[in-house]
């Protein structure tokens, strides 16, 4: 029987990380996942066509805000099946990139399901056909999650959308409900209102993306309501049925005009979270747990409760982001190769590439208030920003949550255009323990969009140049 010294099962960016770090290190290494290439949910059908497509709505509202500075490009002709094909070329690329990088690496590639036999064997069902059986000392499970289907949204019409669905862009409907103002939600909705949809977003709770702080919501907040048909907060889909002129959908929330809780739509996104894929067959055949809400319970090394067995990704928790994922990844391979090392980052960002973009990382407000904790907030309005005002983008903010007491950048929160660029400097300065004198004293270039991480700390000390904020 074929025999290796890691399987990895999911070839998703924890996948795929954890099977090329095992292999640089010297392991024999076999990856399993159902598709041609390593890529996962993140590349096939995530993070990547989603960006792809972001980016061409970018262009389309900047070719629209141009005319404010005196150009004028006229009404934009979207060639839908141009479109598709550029962002199914992205991701063939980037694929076909993994898959090379699967043979530089000598990692056995095996292109099926994998089911548990035992804790030391798999069954893989080959997509191709045929089983194979595969001995391994260690396996990492990273088969990360799919779409939440609630009951009362999972109607059998191709009219309802997943966000896969969404993504191959069977057509730019007149009309779209979005159920779910979280990630997916105003991610995919702004691409289908910049292609010309009319959107309406639908989300249960009190504000959009709920759980970052509101202040950066706000900004961004304003914009979608702009290019947004409507968004309905605390409002709830309870019903919806099918109908030949559109999904007819039932709605349910407090401030609701009666007129307003029945609506037709040409098309339905629903995306309201994401569940782990934990249902891998034979798992309930070992000693691995997996908890109520279906994630697979790990501890900081990512060991299971079995002890050949490693889990990562979206199929251990929350944040399901794709860097997360990775970064499990290699901790995990790391323990298997004997390293005393352990998941303990202080800083996971999150970014939704809205436009504005939102990013945060480390300790946000809210969760601060949440835990009765003292902080101290600098913030730092692009408006007094030299490079926002020359992008005709004040419409940002960025701020630090720091410790009262020892100074330490606890937390970095930005909406503008460029976060999610610009976070990464908060995660290397939360990472590195620095505090607002270190960020204060690093020099940032002139003029961009990472003076106001500078100019925050300098907001701290009530020395900000631009603002004139005196410390109280
Ligand atoms: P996945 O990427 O889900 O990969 C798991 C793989 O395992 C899949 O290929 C699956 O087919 C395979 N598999 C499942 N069961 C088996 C089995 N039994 N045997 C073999 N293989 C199996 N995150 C970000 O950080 N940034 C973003 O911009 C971003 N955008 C997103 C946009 C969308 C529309 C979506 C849906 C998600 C987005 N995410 C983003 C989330 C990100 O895609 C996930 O967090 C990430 O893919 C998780 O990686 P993973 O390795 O845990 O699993
Ligand atoms: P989400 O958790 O981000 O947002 C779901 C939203 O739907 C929430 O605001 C929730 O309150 C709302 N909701 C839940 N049930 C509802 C209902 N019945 N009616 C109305 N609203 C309802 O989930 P998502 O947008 O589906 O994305 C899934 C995950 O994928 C994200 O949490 C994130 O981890 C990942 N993701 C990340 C990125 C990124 O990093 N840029 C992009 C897309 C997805």
């Amino acid at each position: 029987m074929n025999s290796v010294q890691l399987v990895v099962v999911g070839g998703g960016p924890g996948g795929y990380a954890a099977a090329f770090l095992a292999a640089d290190l010297g392991l024999s290494v076999a990856l399993v996942d159902p598709e041609a290439n390593p890529g996962g949910v993140c590349v096939y059908r995530g993070c990547i066509p989603s960006k792809a497509l972001l980016h061409v709505a970018n262009v389309l509202d900047e070719a629209k805000r141009a005319k404010a500075w005196g150009i004028e490009f006229g009404e934009a002709r979207i060639d839908l099946a141009k479109l598709r094909a550029f962002k199914n070329d992205v991701v063939k690329r980037l694929t076909s990139g993994t898959g090379q990088l699967v043979k530089h690496r000598k990692v056995q590639y095996i292109q099926g399901l994998a089911a548990i036999v035992d804790p030391h064997t798999l069954r893989i069902n080959k997509t191709g056909g045929g089983e194979e059986s595969l001995r391994f000392d260690h396996a990492i499970l990273a088969t990360g999650s799919a779409p939440a289907k609630p009951a009362a949204l999972a109607i059998n019409d191709a009219r309802v959308m997943d966000s896969t669905a969404a993504l191959d862009l069977p057509d730019v409907p007149k009309s779209l409900l979005v159920v779910g103002g979280g990630y997916i939600g105003l991610e995919l909705g702004s691409v289908y209102a910049a292609l010309g949809s009319v959107v309406t977003i639908v989300e249960m709770a009190g504000g959009l993306l709920p759980g970052a702080d509101r202040d950066l919501v706000d900004v961004l907040a304003k914009r979608v309501n702009r290019v947004m048909k409507s968004v309905l907060l605390n409002t709830r889909v309870i019903k919806m049925a099918a109908e030949s002129k559109g999904i007819r959908v039932t709605l349910e929330g407090p401030s609701l005009r009666d007129d307003a809780r029945y609506l037709l739509f040409d098309r339905v996104l629903v995306a309201v979270g994401r569940q782990p894929n934990s249902a891998i067959p034979g798992l309930d055949g070992t000693r691995v747990k997996v908890t109520e809400r279906g994630f697979v319970h790990v501890d900081e090394q990512m060991r299971t409760d079995e002890p050949s067995i490693f889990a990562i990704g979206d199929l251990v928790g929350e944040p399901m982001l794709a860097h997360k994922a990775s970064h499990e990844g290699r901790v995990a391979v790391e323990v298997i190769a004997g390293e005393n090392v352990a998941f303990e980052a202080r800083a996971i960002p999150a970014v939704v590439f809205t436009d504005p973009e939102l990013a945060w990382c480390g300790l946000t407000e809210t969760q601060a208030q949440k835990d009765g904790r003292k902080v101290v907030v600098a913030k730092f309005p692009w408006g007094a920003s030299g490079r926002a005002i020359t992008l005709d983008r004040t419409d940002g903010l960025t701020k630090l949550i720091l410790d009262p007491d020892t100074e330490t950048i606890l937390g970095v929160g930005l909406v503008g255009p460029g976060a999610g660029e610009l976070i990464a400097e908060g995660v290397l300065a939360i990472e590195m323990g620095a505090n607002a004198t270190d960020l204060k004293l690093s020099i940032h270039p002139h003029p961009t969009l990472t003076e106001t991480l500078m100019e925050s700390a300098e907001v701290f000390f009530g020395q900000a140049t631009h603002v004139y904020r005196p410390r109280r």
